[in-house]
This record gives C-alpha cells, sequence and structure tokens, in this order.
C-alpha cells in the first residue's frame, strides 16, 4: 500500500494540530488505499492523536531517543510517543543529521529502539548537492542504509518504511525529476533485495523534497517510488488532502 507522511517540523502549536486533523477527516481521503500519516512535533503529537483517533489517520513521532525514560533533557522516549498515540516515528531526517549532528552509529540506535518498542520507522536517507554533484550519490545512500541497519536482521527491517529525500530538494521548491528519483529508488530497492526476507517488496520507499500536489502524479507514477514524505505541503489540510488523492490515483493505475 502507497504510503503518505506529513512532517510538519517545528510548525503549529497544539490547537493548530488538532484542528488540521478536523479539517483534514472532513476532505475525505482517508480510505483510497493509501496509509496516510501525520508527525506533528512532540508538543502536538497528543493532540493530533486525540483528534485522529478512531479514524485511519496514523500518528508518528519526528525523532526520538533511544531510551526509554532517564535524565536525558529535552529529549522525547519511544514509550512517551507510543503513549501519545504514535505507531510511527522519522529517523535521520536530513535537518537532524545536519543541524543535531545525528550520525549513522546514533541513527542505527534510535532505529533497534524503535524495533524493541514496536514502533515503525520511517529512516530517512539522501545525499546533498554537493555528494550529487560528486557522482556519490549512491555511494552515500548505500553507506546511510549499511551504517543505519546494521545488525537489524531483514524480516525486521521488512517492516520498516524509508523514505529517500536528497537534501538539496528539501524545502527548496527544487524537486527531484522522476528520472532522479526512479534512480535512486530503484537502487534503494536493490540494496533491500540483498537484504533478504523479501524487505524489496514490503518496505514502502517514498520520495520527500518539495512534494506538492501539482507534482505528485508524475513522482508517484515512478515504479519504484511508494508514496511521499511531505513537509511544507502538509501544513495545510487541502494542500496534503491534494497529495493523498494524487498518490492514490497514480498508484492505482
Ligand atoms: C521534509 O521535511 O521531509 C520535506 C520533504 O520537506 P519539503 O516537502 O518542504 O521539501
Amino acid at each position: 500500500m502507497p504510503v503518505v507522511a506529513a512532517n510538519w517540523k517545528m510548525y503549529k502549536t497544539h490547537t493548530q494540530a488538532r484542528d488540521f486533523v478536523g479539517a483534514f477527516k472532513a476532505e475525505n481521503c482517508l480510505g483510497l488505499g493509501v496509509t496516510v500519516i501525520v508527525c506533528p512535533s512532540p508538543v502536538c503529537v497528543a493532540a493530533a492523536g486525540e483528534a485522529a483517533s478512531g479514524s485511519d489517520l496514523g500518528i508518528g513521532g519526528q525523532n526520538m531517543y533511544t531510551e526509554n525514560e532517564g535524565a536525558f533533557t529535552g529529549e522525547m522516549s519511544p514509550v512517551q510517543l507510543k503513549a501519545a498515540g504514535c505507531k510511527y516515528v522519522i529517523i535521520g531526517h536530513s535537518e537532524r543529521r545536519k543541524i543535531f549532528g545525528e550520525g549513522d552509529a546514533l541513527l542505527n540506535r534510535k532505529l533497534k529502539a524503535c524495533v524493541r518498542e514496536g514502533l515503525t520507522p520511517i529512516f530517512c536517507v539522501g545525499e546533498t548537492l554537493e555528494e550529487r554533484d560528486g557522482g556519490k550519490t549512491e555511494a552515500v545512500v548505500e553507506e546511510q542504509l549499511a551504517k543505519g541497519l546494521e545488525g537489524i536482521p531483514a524480516a525486521t527491517v521488512a517492516g520498516f518504511i524509508v523514505a529517500y529525500e536528497p537534501v538539496w530538494a528539501i524545502g527548496t521548491g527544487r524537486t527531484a525529476t522522476p528520472e532522479q528519483a526512479q534512480e535512486v529508488h530503484a537502487f534503494i530497492r536493490g540494496f533491500l533485495k540483498k537484504l533478504g526476507a523479501g524487505a524489496d517488496a514490503s518496505v514502502p520507499v517514498l520520495y520527500g523534497g518539495s512534494v506538492k500536489p501539482d507534482n505528485t502524479p508524475v513522482l508517484m507514477k515512478c515504479p519504484d517510488v511508494d508514496g511521499a514524505l511531505v513537509g511544507g505541503a502538509s501544513l495545510d489540510p487541502k494542500s496534503f488532502a491534494a497529495i493523498v488523492r494524487g498518490a492514490a490515483a497514480a498508484k492505482k493505475q
């Protein structure tokens, strides 16, 4: 099933999050054969979760620490996320990697914590513009995947979600062309195939980077693009609903 996930980053108050969920549900785009997830900032997760309860709208965190509780000021745990209604959590977003210095070893521990606590990670990988221009895209993505997933059995990875998010396309308005997206998605699919346990067939590989309602159809028609991780265009319920509808239509054909 295709997956469309919203990354709200550090936008919206808890009342705005609740209002979004109400307005989004009124768009009637759940039940179109797309798994739809919203990932609010941590202080809004519970409000969004309460507003979404009883519907098929999934809730996710944007980050979490590895431990369930303890003296980790400013962090949030998998147990807290689950209690607030999350089934999913974004791990390794490029803003976490770059601004907050999260490296592959920490992300590997975070992914293992997801497994331990039964949260589905949306594991993000992607190259910078410099790396792309230097012909290093596949090497960078492969290293992020290999180091992030190290020591996690293939059968477990088979239950994950992966997002390819070229850093140069995030929040820039510059989207990867369908050819560029398909090329890297096929590479990721090959990596998952080599892992085994049918992970290449079961793991949705999402594209993220300036996805908007108008470019959704062309991106979602790529055979190895299984959905989208959406930042800016997910903040408005009508825009996000249009992306969900676009993904549903493209994947039905
Ligand atoms: C993101 O933050 O994951 C993202 C893809 O952002 P945007 O859609 O705004 O490029």
